[in-house]
């Protein structure tokens, strides 16, 4: 039989691997774990012990029918621990807890300006982690991680924020170290557009191998997902395309050069233009407010927008021909989609965009949270750590 077994599959087998399978529901049964693995059945239940023993799985109630007396069905056990989320943006963030499959308990929102600086910034977002364990009845122990998204690119491999053109003073800051000196749990930091981008993907089109988001709001960025995982490029740049210029346009942007698509068709230009006819408006969370209340100026001017963004996501949808288009962020609206269709469609070819969804985000607000709880995930409760933390 063993030769049988070890003919039948070369996976990995674990402990660590045992329990991602049963994580990523490949497996949630004893015997559909001996037929995956190949492992005996003394070894399964060796390594399923070991798991529950951890507090790393759960038993949870009954699996399918095998004819006879019916198995128990093993889960991850999401309730074991938290993690704290921020999704940092420019002139507000939102704090939240969330279970292990990333599902929110509570949320904060906080009125703090990107520009007060890293440690201001940081600091508020410690304070409001601690007040949402203390709503919880929870504390500091309870956490497993904690996860931040920032408006900029963030270097993959040392978590800072890397030449981000709308946050002054972030330059390489060390978000994580400084965290972690107010609560000791390891600390992730993204750049939101992919957080949210995750989150819309691993949540809602759990299905699509490649889904492009993009999010507008006071600035312009994109997060690519590819095969579940999201694409961050050699240095954290991927999908910055705010700074793209365009032909023709000269308007000054924040980056510092002209012509940027950000400087044309962010919320903040947006913003600008509506300032400059009066209408009391700076960021785009102001212009969120404006197409809520349906106000026709607001309304046509993001159309525009949408017009302006549909021109680059062209070329983004010629290069990675996702299946899904998710706009998301402030402005996201139907004027904004509708505005995107106009361009984006002329500009592709048939095939790029043949089986291409543009959807609204469904997560809304809370994609970035969702999405950042899942990757921390991700990343404490991977075969790896889990092996290494059993074997111990
Ligand atoms: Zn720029």
């Amino acid at each position: 039989m063993s030769t049988v077994a070890t003919e039948r599959r070369s996976v990995r087998s674990g402990p660590g691997d045992v329990f991602q399978m049963i994580r990523l529901n490949e497996a949630n049964t004893r015997k559909d774990l001996q037929d995956i693995t190949g492992l005996s059945r003394m070894t399964v239940a060796q390594r399923v012990d070991a798991l529950l023993a951890a507090g790393l799985i759960r038993e949870a109630g009954e699996g399918g029918s095998t004819g006879g007396r019916r198995p128990s069905r093993l889960e991850f056990d999401v309730d074991r621990s938290m993690i704290a989320v921020a999704s940092v943006d420019t002139t507000h963030s939102r704090t939240g807890l969330t279970n292990l499959d990333g599902t929110i308990q509570v949320v904060e929102d906080l009125d703090i300006e990107i520009g007060a600086g890293p440690e201001a910034v940081l600091n508020e977002l410690a304070a409001s982690f601690l007040r949402l364990l203390e709503r919880t009845d929870s504390s500091v122990s309870d956490l497993s991680g904690i996860g931040v998204s920032v408006p900029g690119p963030v270097d993959p491999h040392t978590g800072r924020p890397s030449q981000p053109p709308i946050m002054p003073g972030w330059d390489d800051y060390p978000i994580i170290e400084h965290l972690r000196k107010v609560l000791p749990v390891p600390v992730f930091v993204e750049n939101d557009a992919d957080a949210m981008a995750y989150g819309e993907q691993s949540a809602v089109y759990p299905n699509c191998s490649a889904l492009c988001l993009v999010k507008v709001s006071t600035g312009i960025g994109t997060g690519v997902v590819i095969r579940g995982s999201v694409y961050h490029g050699i240095d954290g740049g991927a999908g910055d395309i705010g700074h793209i210029r365009l032909a023709g346009e000269t308007a000054l942007c924040q980056c510092g050069s002209r012509g940027c698509l950000a400087a044309v068709a962010s919320g903040r230009a947006v913003a600008a233009e509506l300032a400059s006819q009066g209408v009391d408006a700076h960021s785009g969370r102001d212009i969120r407010k404006l197409v809520a209340e349906g106000r026709a100026e607001t309304l046509s001017l993001v159309h525009e927008a949408g017009r302006r963004i549909g021109e680059v996501m062209a070329t983004v949808i010629s290069v990675v021909n996702p299946g899904v288009l998710v706009i998301s962020g402030d402005l996201a609206s139907s004027a904004l989609i509708g505005g995107i269709r106009e361009t984006l469609y002329p500009r592709s070819l048939a095939r790029a965009t043949r089986n291409l969804d543009i959807r609204l985000s469904s997560l809304g607000e809370n994609a970035g949270l969702i999405g950042m709880a899942r990757l921390v995930v991700n990343h404490l409760f991977s075969a790896d750590e889990v092996n290494g933390r059993l074997n111990a």
